[in-house]
């Protein structure tokens, strides 16, 4: 059989690059095949803008022959990356995994094609093509459960997962991506091991749920996470949401966003609310959940702040001034604004936003020298109580030019002091 090459123009060019890339170290003698995600996708007609390469050929004449390759990860795997402006090109010297402990494997380079392929996770996942004839080389099966919409461990799938228990959480992934189902031993293999998936590191239980959640079907990964008992393991924190009311609701919702396109700051929120309104106690599971998964520290803050001004918006006409000036002012305001409404159309938030900061777009009149100079005078104690009031003002219209700002900053205590901050 052979290949067909994706139709979409930049999927098409970046598969030919990796093409030239493959043909180039066949040429010097290194068998060479495109594997992986990019061949699946082609079958299915999906783009795909990142491709795989396996090969034979060894670090120092990688090195020497595609300077444009740069060496990736530890220098045992022989991976390189050539990184184009659509996408990466990965380049990975054939292996074997020799040991295991669910969390780390040792792995040794080998010469053999075949060893290659019979170490990845699932069939789909394992078709190679021959870059000079574009041949389907399918040792595994693969193209036919791509035919039949199955998810399959290669080899015996308990001794699969065992041997890498982050293997589980990627066939949820491609499940979810591809609207794939699980083939029944590697479903019942996943429902004995799922526990398993506690013992893996932060960082890639969260780079792989990253994926789902911001992949193309994070609802449909949420249910199948459910469904093979995963996801009390992935989300201790929401662990009884399955069962609560709002579940299939938190679906649906997750299912709009991705489809929306929001960005994964929103998605991730998606995963870590509950569909009904938050509670205190909700905000706390999700900052529990950003400590464990241990996301970087700007990431983790932005995820958290989106969440607890979400608690904030449910009553924004009643919050404090200051509270309600911060939300207006953040930079996450949109993402909040497209959070809320995805959550609920019919949310009072933008109604309540609109009559309380009619002036919502505009940026401060004083700022820099301008406002350091009006706030020269002003006692100590008293600059932050009148900011937050001028600001306060601004937004709501009472206050129209930088004229007007400065008289109300130089202004006796009056103005200021039944502000409620
Ligand atoms: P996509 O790029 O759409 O996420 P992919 O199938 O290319 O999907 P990658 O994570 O890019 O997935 O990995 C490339 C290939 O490497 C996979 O198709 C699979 O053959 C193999 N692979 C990756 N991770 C594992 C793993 N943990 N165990 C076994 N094989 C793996
Ligand atoms: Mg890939």
């Amino acid at each position: 059989m052979i290949w067909p090459r994706p139709k979409d123009p930049d999927s098409a060019r970046q598969v030919d690059r990796a093409l030239e890339i493959a043909r180039q170290l066949c040429r010097i003698g290194y068998p060479s095949y495109l594997i992986g995600g990019a061949v699946r996708d082609s079958i299915l007609e999906i783009p795909t803008l990142d491709v795989d390469i396996c090969t034979s050929c060894p670090a120092d004449i990688i090195r020497e022959s595609l300077p444009e390759a740069k060496p990736w990860g530890p220098r045992r795997y022989s991976v390189f990356r050539v990184v184009t402006e659509l996408g990466e090109i990965e380049i990975a010297h054939f292996r074997k995994e020799l040991d295991y402990d669910g969390r780390h494997c040792v792995i040794q380079l080998v010469d053999n094609f075949e060893e290659d392929v019979h170490r990845r996770d699932f069939t789909v996942n394992a078709i190679a093509v021959n870059p000079d004839t574009l041949e389907v080389i399918d040792l595994v099966g693969g193209f036919a459960d791509i035919s039949a919409r199955v998810i399959r461990a290669i080899g015996e799938p308990a001794i699969r997962f065992k041997e890498d228990r982050l293997r589980m959480l990627r066939a949820v992934r491609f499940a979810a991506k591809l609207g794939f189902r699980m083939e029944n031993a590697t479903l019942s293999a996943i429902t004995l091991e799922g526990s398993g998936i506690k013992s893996l590191s932060a960082e890639r239980i969260r780079n792989e749920l990253s994926a789902i959640v911001s992949g193309p079907h994070p609802g449909r990964g949420m249910l199948i996470a459910h469904e093979l008992g995963l996801w009390e393991h992935l989300f201790p924190e929401r662990a009884d949401d399955p069962q609560s009311r709002g579940w299939e609701r938190k679906l649906s919702t997750a299912e709009r966003a991705a489809q929306a396109g929001l960005d994964k700051t929103v998605m991730w929120a998606l995963f870590l609310l509950p569909a009904g309104e938050p509670e205190e106690e909700d905000i706390l599971a999700v900052a529990d959940a950003i400590r464990r998964l241990k996301f970087p520290k700007r990431a983790g803050q932005r995820i958290l702040e989106l969440c607890k001004a979400v608690l904030y918006a449910k009553n924004f006409a009643d919050i404090p001034l200051r509270i309600a000036i911060e939300i207006a002012d953040a930079p996450y305001l949109e993402s909040l604004r497209e959070l809320v409404y995805i959550r609920d159309p019919n949310d009072d938030f933008e109604t309540e936003l609109a009559r309380r900061f009619p002036m919502l777009d505009k940026p401060p009149f004083l700022t820099g020298e301008a406002l350091k100079k009006a706030i020269a005078g002003i006692a100590g104690n008293e600059v932050r109580r009148r900011l937050i009031a001028l600001r306060g003002a601004e937004l709501s219209g009472k206050i129209r030019s930088a004229e007007e700002a400065r008289a109300f900053l130089a202004d006796k205590p009056r103005h200021h002091q039944r502000t409620r901050l």
